[in-house]
């Protein structure tokens, strides 16, 4: 790659960061972080109408927590307050108006824009006889022929106007995708677009074109919704006389249905997914293989090892699912493999208001942490060992064909054992096992006809994990309450 490579990831504060975002964001970063080059971020923020407050912030701190911090651009200050960093800036939008309001005056002083006074009202006249008449509706170009000076003279007398794009009449356009290949378009199908609003803001189009020029943007990574906006882009680029970035549009993200990736059937908002317990490494992973696999043979890869593979080129064009089962069962193989002190710490405040025996918490939090998915699943899964008793239907609790009064016998016998154990064995989930064990062999005993009363005892379910993982994470105190209850249970 020839040019240094400066990219820029530019949402609009309109809203919550999707999760197309996100995936938009890490291609951006990880080209950059590729080719050691510039991570940009850039805030859209020139449709005063759609704005939402405090969705930079927001904008800004979801990406830091999913590890996506720009090179330049809006930055969160250390006092948690949004700042910019670089030297290309103003790096929001709206600070550049002036910049965009020349560089359209350019683009009608040479013929390439020019003033629209169509009132709502004839557009939506225009609208609804093309409608009639079946034609695709878009301007129909009615200020297209008026003069500048006849334009400017109104503009003087106060008439309001757009400013539109004098797009060809005939022929076509055509560009290298880096993912799609070559992608044309044929002038016809290109409206007029308005690049200058009645307000004067500059349109997105104009607006994000200038900036990219500005800002010397080498590659335009994008969703593909953005790609029939290439060529008004390219229309500038052309009549600025600026040679254009590379493209490159990322796949449609989808429901599992292949519908296009709606709210309706399924969380679409990173924050919410940080909210229920998902972590930012794994929902980076996660949205880094949606339409991409550095290597193919795995699915979990650190930000790291993605962006030293990174390449363009392997971004697959059709559409990506986002299957929530694939998340859930990646975030299950990051909680499972983390540092022991980091789960424990990220477990603790959806234990905390249940227990205040930390030890506790932290053997129970061990105990469930191969079964937890998201963070989330934490209390549900830790309630049964918190609590100090819970049901047992007494029917499960004899192994096999054993008898109720055969279980009861065992229970008593390990619940006898259990009493006489100091805490240092109680301490040990291999200790606990060596005593059981031994209890079995000198009774003569079998593993199922005592092992199993004494789980289902423990847990009151037919599946859970060991006996000996149980009393060690229960405790002494709410273990041997457990088995008594059993006991009574059997022989009453
Ligand atoms: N502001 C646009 C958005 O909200 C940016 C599209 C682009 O990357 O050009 O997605």
């Amino acid at each position: 790659m020839a040019k240094t490579v400066r990219v820029r990831f530019a949402p609009s504060p309109t809203g919550f960061l999707h999760i197309g975002g996100l995936r938009s964001a890490l291609y951006n970063e990880l080209l950059a972080r590729r080719h050691k080059g510039t991570f940009i971020l850039r805030i859209e923020d020139t449709d005063q109408a759609r704005l939402v407050p405090g969705a930079t912030e927001a904008l800004v701190r979801t990406l830091k927590a999913c590890g996506l911090v720009p090179d330049e651009g809006v930055i969160l200050k250390p006092n948690g307050e949004v700042g910019e960093k670089g030297d290309l800036g103003p790096y929001m939008q709206s600070k550049r108006a002036d910049m965009h309001r020349t560089y359209a005056d350019k683009l009608v002083k040479s013929g390439k824009a020019y003033h629209c006074f169509c009132t709502e009202r004839d557009l939506l006249k225009a609208r609804e006889e093309q409608q009639a008449a079946g034609l695709p509706t878009r301007y129909n170009r009615t200020c297209r022929g008026l003069s500048i000076e006849h334009a400017m003279r109104r503009v003087e007398a106060g008439d309001p106007y757009v400013i539109r794009l004098a797009i060809p009449l005939k022929g076509s356009v055509s560009f290298k995708d880096e993912i799609r290949g070559d992608v044309a378009f044929d002038w016809k199908q290109v409206d007029d677009q308005v690049i200058i609003k009645s307000d004067g803001m500059a349109t997105y189009h104009l607006a994000s074109t200038c900036d990219d020029h500005d800002m010397k943007i080498t590659h335009v990574i994008r969703g593909e919704e953005w790609i029939s906006s290439t060529p008004k882009h390219l229309f500038i680029y052309e009549s600025s006389k600026w040679t254009p970035p590379t493209f490159a549009h990322l796949p449609l993200l989808l429901n599992a249905d292949r519908t296009k990736l709606s709210k309706r059937q399924g969380d679409v908002a990173v924050e919410d997914y940080l909210a229920k317990g998902y972590l930012p490494e794994a929902l980076l992973n996660f949205v880094a293989l949606l339409g991409w696999n550095p290597t193919g043979d795995r699915e979990i890869y650190t930000h790291d090892e993605l962006a030293a593979a990174f390449d363009l080129a392997k971004v697959n064009k059709s559409g990506a699912v986002v299957n929530v089962e694939k998340l859930d069962w990646l975030n299950g193989q990051y909680v499972k493999t983390m540092d022991r002190e980091r789960y424990l710490e990220l477990a603790s405040p959806y234990l905390r208001e249940l227990t205040v025996d930390t030890a506790h918490m932290d053997r129970v939090a061990m105990l469930i942490r191969d079964r937890v998915t998201k963070l989330s699943d934490i209390p549900e899964l830790a309630s049964p060992y918190l609590k100090m008793m819970v049901d047992v239907d007494q029917i499960i609790i004899p192994w096999k064909s054993q008898t109720k009064e055969d279980a009861a016998v065992r229970l008593y016998g390990v619940m006898h054992a259990l009493t006489t154990l100091d805490h240092a064995t109680w301490h040990s989930i291999q200790n606990l096992e060596t005593v059981l064990k031994d209890l079995i062999e000198k009774n003569g005993w079998t593993n199922g006809d005592t092992l199993w009363p004494l789980r289902v005892a423990l847990s009151g379910q037919k599946q859970s994990p060991s006996p000996f993982e149980l009393l060690y994470a229960l405790g002494r105190e709410r273990s041997l309450a457990r088995v008594e209850q059993a006991h009574r249970a059997l022989t009453t």
